[in-house]
């Protein structure tokens, strides 16, 4: 026996780890912390002082770039980047397609007595003009203007990429049509983050708590999930290769079920790899802070601090490159797929957001009675989006690969609602109902005129069921997918937020000044709470039982990719993204068409590759083992010994066989018909038959790495 799974188990075991060729100290660690980063104290000692001081402007507030400046930013930036290696240049940036796109371009231009020179110009920061012809547009651009260009968003700073024999300098950009429509992630993100600017602004404004010059800011923590395989299984998986997911497999009898794999002892080979994509990613400045084994076996973690949103979006995507890349190094492939293995734990990727207005973190109860009436005020206003548009939250984390956590049995569910915790919940209580449930001294809270008692951190562990939860001093979106730009995520969270506070704002500039102030915004707060207080929900969000209280509540339950995508297009949700600055009525229906299609795609895509496998990988080797069955079973007379066994192997094998035939057909008529939803079904029938003949196969004859030894040997 000598099989193709044999042989890779073989490379597997026999491997040894080797050290890296000198560990680095960890004060050289500190040290290089951001060096591949074109970053604000770089930029200070390269720059002109009047150039820097100019930049700055714009990178610490927004101001448009003073395209004077732009040819000395160009040569610091490309003398820097010369000096860490790097021979070429590329804009860098994130199209509808979900992943990061890059055309490098060398700095070699010719010069003058036939010698090469590196250039780098003003212009060449700027912008570019990518020939975008081939990137998902929706309509956006015909295709005789194919070009769109990318332009410098100097909020995010350049940075340098390593190859093995090389290195790039990075600029992110925005990628544009010509006229003007965002055909790229970043570009609605800046605007619903201004769109934030705006809301907040106003509503300090309107408690009379603006500070000249205070920053607002929103900010990132995105908690990375993934999954590490073996390359030698990974090469062999088809399935893995073309979709980064396992069309089939049986679950091991033992897989997650004793909980020993969560928080347990890192395996030197993957510790290895961790420590290897921390030190990349500090070099690229991008805080990584957690690192742990998740769930399922072969599942783990990887955490960055909290930063600007703008920024942070950047390094999750370079986060996710990194794994990539790390793991290849290492003889691994690390699969960002949200459901790569079936009957055990997906990946997800949990989004925590807060907002923050002169350094101070508005979603902190704070120490006095005005500061606990603004966060109250913002809390409820965010209860208010999430019940408004819970449809276009579950719309930004709607994908082909996300349905399999989403509504599938697992976390978390695809009704969208907010965890608020105990004592929270007590407070909202007394807001809406003007009443004290619990003994309390003084009675009910009187908003702006008492404070807050300070807040736990919710250390029980109901919240993790929930999609929407408070966790002390942010929110955790953890719906979104571990595969996603985390981009779109936030561009509805942003706009569904900065509507509601800009509402809430609007009410309170016209309250009669003539009265008390504190009693007109607890009415408010009232009124709002009354209608939109279903949606909090600090139970057991997988229970079966909320799901029928959910739907009792009214609120949505859009458990597939079309029915929510379908929600992006109604004519509230439009209103919404236009008024907010953050998407145009175009953009929006071209964003439908193209996340449409892309999920199409993918769908035929694994519906393709399932026949293909069942009919050319699984029969062919069930089709080996029924003849050998049959061969044995007429030279045995039923009588005889190991007759009654051969014969209802035989009849078992044949079953089956017939049964895989038979849903081979289906799928291959139901593909003709382009059906998403019908093929999802048919393969996921075709793949219950191929599953129940793992189990009969003989073990040897199987062609497919099993789940025990993906998931377990590494
Ligand atoms: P866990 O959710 O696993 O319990 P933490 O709550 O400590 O872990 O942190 C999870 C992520 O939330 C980290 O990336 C952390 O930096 C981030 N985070 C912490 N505070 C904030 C905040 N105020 N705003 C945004 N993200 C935050
Ligand atoms: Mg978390």
């Amino acid at each position: 026996m000598n099989t193709t799974r044999e042989r890779a188990i073989a490379a597997i075991t026999e491997q040894k780890l080797k050290n890296a060729d000198r560990i680095p100290s960890v004060d050289e660690i500190v040290q290089r912390y951001g060096s591949d980063v074109f970053g604000i104290e770089v930029m200070r000692k390269l720059l002109p002082k009047n150039v820097f001081s100019k930049l700055l402007k714009t990178i610490k507030n927004g101001k448009p770039l003073d395209p004077t400046i732009a040819d000395d930013v160009a040569e610091a930036m490309k003398s820097w980047a010369v000096g860490k290696g790097a021979t070429h240049y590329t804009h860098w940036f994130q199209p509808l397609n979900g992943a990061t796109a890059e055309k490098h371009d060398s700095f070699l231009e010719p010069g003058s007595d036939d010698k090469l020179i590196l250039k780098f110009s003003g212009k060449n920061l700027i912008v570019g003009e990518p020939d975008a012809s081939s990137f998902p547009s929706g309509g956006l651009r015909s295709t005789f203007e194919a070009r769109g260009y990318t332009a410098w968003d100097p909020t995010s700073p350049a940075f340098i990429r390593r190859g093995l024999n090389g290195a790039t300098l990075c600029i992110p950009t925005a990628f544009c049509s010509y006229t003007g429509e965002a055909l790229d992630k970043k570009t609605p993100l800046l605007r619903s983050i201004m769109a934030m600017d705006r809301a907040v602004r106003r509503l300090m404004k309107a408690f009379h708590a603006e500070q000249s010059g205070a920053h607002v800011s929103i900010s990132l923590g995105a908690e990375q999930e993934y999954f590490l395989v073996d390359r030698h299984f990974y090469s062999l998986r088809p399935d893995l290769v073309q979709t980064g997911r396992t069309l089939f497999g049986a679950p091991p009898p033992k897989h997650q079920q004793l909980e020993d794999h969560y928080f347990g002892v890192i395996k030197p080979r993957i510790l290895a790899f961790m420590t290897e994509v921390e030190q990349e990613l500090w070099r690229l400045g991008i805080p990584a802070k957690t690192r742990h084994n998740e769930v399922a076996p072969a599942q783990f973690e990887v955490a960055p601090i909290f930063e600007e949103l703008n920024l942070a979006v950047d390094h999750n995507m370079l986060v996710m490159d990194v794994l990539r890349q790390v793991a290849e190094r290492h003889g691994l492939v690390c699969l960002l797929h949200e459901k790569p293995f079936a009957g055990v734990n997906g990946s997800g990727k949990h989004n925590n957001w807060s907002i923050t207005y002169g350094g101070r973190n508005l979603l902190n109860p704070g120490s006095d009675p005005r500061q606990n009436a603004i966060f109250l005020t913002i809390l409820i206003a965010i209860i208010r989006a999430v019940d408004q548009h819970a449809d276009l939250l579950r719309a930004s984390v709607a994908t082909a690969g996300n349905d399999h956590r989403l509504g599938a049995n697992e976390a978390p569910p695809a009704i969208m609602s907010v965890f608020l915790g105990e004592q929270l919940t007590d407070i909202m209580d007394q807001i809406e109902s003007g009443k004290v449930k619990r003994a309390r001294r003084g009675g009910v809270l009187k908003v702006g005129v008492e404070t807050i008692p300070t807040l736990p951190r919710d250390a029980t562990d109901r919240n993790r069921t929930s999609p929407f939860a408070f966790t002390g001093n942010k929110f955790e979106f953890r719906a979104p997918g571990s595969s996603q730009s985390c981009a779109g995520i936030n561009v509805m969270l942003n706009a569904i937020v900065a509507e509601s506070l800009e509402t809430l704002a609007s009410r309170i500039e016209d309250f009669d000044s003539a009265k008390d102030f504190n009693t007109q915004l607890q009415a408010t707060l009232q009124r709002i709470l009354k209608k939109h207080k279903k949606v909090i929900f600090n139970g057991n969000g997988y229970d079966e039982a909320w799901i029928h209280e959910a739907h009792r509540r009214g609120l949505p339950d859009l458990r597939t990719t079309p029915e929510a995508l379908k929600r992006l297009i109604v004519p509230e949700n439009i209103g919404l993204l236009e008024k907010t600055g953050v998407l145009s009525r175009a953009e929006i229906i071209s964003r439908h068409e193209i996340f449409m299609a892309e999920y199409q795609r993918k769908i035929r895509i694994e519906g393709e590759l399932s026949l293909l496998i069942a009919r050319t990988v699984v029969e062919p080797a069930v089709t080996e083992q029924f003849g050998a069955l049959a061969a044995i079973r007429t030279s045995l007379s039923p009588g005889k010994t190991g007759g009654r066994a051969v014969e209802a192997k035989f009849r078992r094998i044949g079953a089956l066989l017939d049964d895989l035939s038979m849903k081979c057909d289906d799928l291959e008529q139901i593909l003709k018909k382009d059906d998403a939803e019908k093929t999802v079904d048919a393969m996921t029938s075709l793949r219950r038959t191929v599953d129940l003949l793992e189990g009969v196969v003989a073990d040897d004859k199987w062609p497919l790495p099993k789940y025990r030894e993906m998931l377990f040997i590494y």
